[in-house]
């Protein structure tokens, strides 16, 4: 069963949790230990994006350009049930997902690299730059910067840079520059190069080059694909279509599930929901995040005030985290390798709204086989881990004799990780 709305039913509006989580800890100047303000972040991002990262307001209004290029990457995106895995598992649950990944690039991250890319354009900025784990973030972004006529310089992880050739190719395709991280072409990348030629790289330290490219670069912004508020607020779009699907069919969640890299599909797919249970409007729902047991940041870090990269060059976020230090081992699902997670996304696990699991490798990508050949998809490594914390969602309400709606986000597609495939199941 699929469940579709209208192109009429894109939302107008990005929906801020920050209207219902009042005391989210600040973000912090390292040095001095006060609150960041709006102007420490102005020669980084967007001046738009500046301000929607502060902004209490509970609305903000998607602009109509940007609701037309939501229109072309396919949304309103679709609502699957799934059927073929409900059978073979034999559970009372009913299982559904949310196409992320029928967008050009295959991921949700367009969602938010078109909202950037718009307002850099508005802003007279030619360039972008920005980091990438898997390559998912960049080619969006390359994406987003050919349909608005931006360039794009892309740090890719150096180990992703070697394992999946095929995202380089697709940014290239795009017209953006693509260099793997560490670099030459920036002083933090010169550092850790020094340390080790062979650096595999992280996202923390693709971060800092990319900041640091945009600091030192005229008329050159830097775009994020995860973490922030601004960015997560982007992904609200998933959502706010995913409960009017629901409603549709006339179902109610019991528990949605989102995989967990810097934290922007979990919270895109989850908070609008989440914030009618903080409002009181809805009971009864479970947040479940899913992350790599190579890097749990939810599972596993502490909740503490710590930096978002690994050259310790950002402000202070107060998250769940690993250390800026730690360098996740180069498991296959490389947007999953970061050493935190959104602050918001932290702040709701510390509160006990969110809850959170952590997946070894192998079992992962033995539930993503079985998702190939129940529902004919083939996820990506990331989204795997979500369909994993699914299946044993579905195994648990079989054991338990109940019938339980089970709803995930299916953030992308994994047609150009074959690779990671075939290393880990031998096929
Ligand atoms: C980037 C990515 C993720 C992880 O990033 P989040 O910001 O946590 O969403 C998950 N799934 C896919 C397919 C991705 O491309």
């Amino acid at each position: 069963m699929r469940i579709d709305l209208d192109v009429s039913a894109i939302p107008r509006r990005w929906y801020n949790i920050l209207a219902d989580l009042p005391d989210l800890p600040p973000m912090k100047n390292p040095e001095t230990g006060e609150p960041v303000r709006e102007v420490d972040l102005e020669p980084l991002f967007a001046r738009e994006c500046v301000r929607q990262e502060f902004s209490r307001e509970r609305w903000v209004e998607i602009p109509e350009e940007v609701r037309e290029m939501y229109e072309r990457i396919g949304r309103p995106t679709p609502l699957y049930r799934a059927e073929r895995l409900e059978r073979y598992l034999k559970t009372p649950a009913r299982i559904y997902y949310k196409r992320e990944d029928v967008t050009p690039t295959g991921s949700h991250k367009l969602n938010t690299a078109l909202a950037q890319a718009y307002y850099a354009a508005e802003e007279g900025t030619e360039t972008l730059t920005t980091e990438t784990g898997a390559g998912q973030w960049g080619s969006a972004l390359s994406y987003a910067g050919a349909m608005t006529d931006r360039r794009v310089l892309v740090f890719m992880v150096r180990v992703s840079y070697q394992q999946k050739p095929y995202r380089k190719y697709v940014m290239r395709l795009y017209g953006a520059e693509v260099v793997p991280s560490p670099s030459e072409l920036t002083r933090v990348g010169r550092r850790f190069l020094e340390e080790d030629p062979n650096h595999p790289g992280s996202l923390g330290i693709a971060i800092s080059e990319a900041v640091e490219a945009a600091v030192t670069r005229e008329s050159t912004k830097y775009a994020l694909g995860s973490v922030l508020n601004h960015v997560l607020l982007h992904q609200t779009v998933i959502g706010q279509e995913v409960l009017a699907q629901l409603e549709e069919v006339g179902e109610k969640p019991d528990v949605m599930i989102g995989c967990v890299g810097g934290g922007s599909n979990f919270a895109g797919f989850t908070f609008p929901a989440v914030g009618k249970v903080l409002r009181g409007e809805m009971r009864g729902v479970r947040f479940l995040a899913a992350e790599p047991e190579a890097c749990p940041s939810m599972t596993g870090g502490e909740y503490r005030y710590d930096f978002g990269d690994s050259a310790k060059t950002t402000p202070l976020l107060k998250m769940f985290t690993l250390g800026s230090d730690f360098v996740p081992p180069p498991i296959h699902a490389g947007g999953l390798r970061y050493h935190g997670a959104a602050p918001t996304v932290s702040l709701l696990k510390a509160k006990g709204v969110v809850e959170s699991v952590a997946y070894p490798q192998d079992e992962v990508f033995r539930a993503a086989r079985l998702f190939a050949e129940t529902e004919g998809l083939i996820p990506a490594p990331e989204t795997s881990h979500a369909v994993k914390a699914a299946i044993d969602e579905a195994l648990r309400a079989k054991e338990e004799g109940e019938e339980r709606v089970i709803v995930f986000n299916y953030s992308g597609h994994g047609l150009l990780d074959l690779e990671g495939y075939a290393q880990v199941l031998g096929i």
